[in-house]
């Protein structure tokens, strides 16, 4: 179990922002499905890859909402509810397996290297 101070979103490249997949309980979404979500919150996505599953290729979106050059979410506040949600600490397999984007280790890695310079 990772310590309790992760996820350290301040400062993260935010993958679970540029390189996400989503589903819920009746499977994964498509660009169709997952496109209002994002647009009621002031946003949009594109796909940026794909993941083949046994009913078709899963897309991979990136939300544009995610300002580069600051790390930050642009919409904070009117980020849709599974942004508010998520949490790339959540240690269940399945979850791991759907969210292979998060890279916990990264995070590991970038918190000892903060630590180093301040
Ligand atoms: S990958 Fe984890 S630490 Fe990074 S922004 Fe997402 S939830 Fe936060
Ligand atoms: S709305 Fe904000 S928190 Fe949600 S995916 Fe986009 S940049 Fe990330």
């Amino acid at each position: 179990m990772p310590p309790a101070s992760y996820p350290d979103c301040e400062n993260c490249e935010a993958p679970c922002c540029r390189r996400q997949f989503m589903e819920d309980d009746n499977g994964w979404f498509t660009l169709a499905d997952a496109r209002p979500i994002y647009l009621e919150a002031g946003t949009d996505i594109k796909i940026v890859g794909w993941h083949r599953q046994k009913d078709g290729r899963q897309p991979m979106f990136e939300c544009q909402a995610f300002d580069k050059k600051d790390l930050r979410c642009s919409v904070y506040e009117a980020r849709p509810e599974h942004c508010r949600t998520y949490d790339c600490r959540d240690d269940d397999p399945d979850e791991w397996q759907a969210r292979a984007h998060c890279d916990l280790a990264r995070h590991l890695r970038m918190t000892e290297l903060r630590a180093k310079v301040t």
